[in-house]
């Protein structure tokens, strides 16, 4: 595996620029982090250093495709690593913040039904400096309006890679200075990986997909729900909240007739009520593999009503880029399609 310009520590870049004053390697590294500067744009370093640091660290992400939709408030990005693999990034510009949805893994092996990345399969894990170099890329992208918030909420599990994610959660935190909070890890539920979250002293925020609260449906939905079942699910994050004293949110995809009903808000509630936590309703993004349809708003303001009457704390959120065909994983996809259509020499 190639290393790249955010892969390394700063002792490991310091060994690297062995012979360089101290000083010399705090203006690299404070250069490439918080000032989001490529390195030949570190002008206050002699030209001769910057030409050996482009060249000892080359960028991890090639920009493939870029897409904005929202009247320009969500811009899309596929990115190609060094080894070929493709992955996306999102950067989304609320009125409050703007926010960078990033990869964790190219492809993913949870194969939930639904998702466009799931349905592909895994390809491999992604580096420490892959994912990093994402949120320097957003930020580079976002001059005006700082990147405040972090959502491991694209390609891949994060908690099934945990140690890179991990490490590059600290970097995000530590070196760009983005507070822990805002950090949100968005996990299928995978139990041990939720256990050892609850024991890093970095607070970071915790969204479950949690889509169903009835094991057959889910099962269906995340077969992950198979090793990890509801009822085990519920009792880790007791534990979670019991160890950070911090509200989890669960995400859940609107799917007509699948988890729209009476009955399924009332399994929610079920669920969510001893954990007080929050609901996060999104429309089903329609994609090839999966033939069902996305409730429509009635039945999403129903379904909120109807938890809200439970007791259960729902926002309604929009889902960014679908009117590009540019939400979750498509942007891959499309190009994968693209890439198998062309004629062979
Ligand atoms: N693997 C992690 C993070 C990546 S997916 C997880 O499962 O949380 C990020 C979010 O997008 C998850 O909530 C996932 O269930 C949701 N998602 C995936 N495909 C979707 C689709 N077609 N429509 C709506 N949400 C989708």
């Amino acid at each position: 595996m190639v290393i790249t310009r955010y892969d390394l520590s700063r002792t490991e870049l310091a060994d690297l620029l062995e012979g360089e004053p101290n000083y010399r390697v705090d203006q690299v590294w404070e250069g490439l982090h918080s000032q989001h500067r490529d390195p030949a744009d570190l002008t206050n370093i002699p030209k001769k250093l910057r030409s050996a640091i482009e060249s000892l660290l080359p960028a991890a992400l090639t920009p493939l495709r870029e897409v904005s939709a929202d009247n320009g408030t969500t811009i899309k990005n596929l990115w190609q690593l060094s080894d070929g693999h493709l992955i996306e990034s999102v950067l989304m510009h609320y009125r409050d913040r703007s926010t960078v949805c990033v990869s964790s893994q190219a492809g993913c092996a949870m194969a939930c039904s639904f998702c466009a990345t799931g349905q592909v399969g895994f390809d491999r894990h992604l580096t420490t400096g892959e994912i990093v170099e994402q949120v320097i890329r957003a930020s580079q992208h976002s001059v005006d309006k700082r990147v405040s918030n972090v959502v491991f909420m694209g390609m891949g599990e994060p908690l099934a890679n945990f140690d890179n994610v991990w490490s590059a959660i600290e970097r995000i935190n530590t070196d760009i200075g983005i507070g822990a909070r805002k950090i949100t890890v968005s996990t299928v539920g995978i139990i041990p990986g939720i256990e050892r979250l609850s024991q890093q002293k970095l607070p970071v925020s915790l969204a479950v997909s949690l889509h169903s609260a009835n094991d057959k449906t889910r099962n269906h939905l995340a077969p992950i729900n198979r090793t990890y079942p509801l009822r085990k699910l519920a009792e880790c994050l007791q534990n979670y909240k019991r160890a950070r004293n911090r509200r989890i949110s669960f995400e859940w995809a609107m799917m007509s007739e699948v988890n729209d009903t009476d009955e399924a808000a009332r399994e929610l509630a079920a669920f969510a009520r001893p954990l007080n936590a929050h609901v996060n309703l999104i429309p089903l993004n329609p994609t090839p593999g999966y033939a069902t349809s996305p409730s429509g708003p009635e039945a999403i303001v129903h379904f909120r009503d109807l938890l809200d009457s439970f007791g259960v704390n729902t926002t309604i959120r929009s889902n960014r880029g679908t009117d590009i065909d540019a939400a979750c994983g498509q942007l891959r996809a499309e190009q994968a399609v693209a890439f198998s259509k062309r004629p062979k020499r």
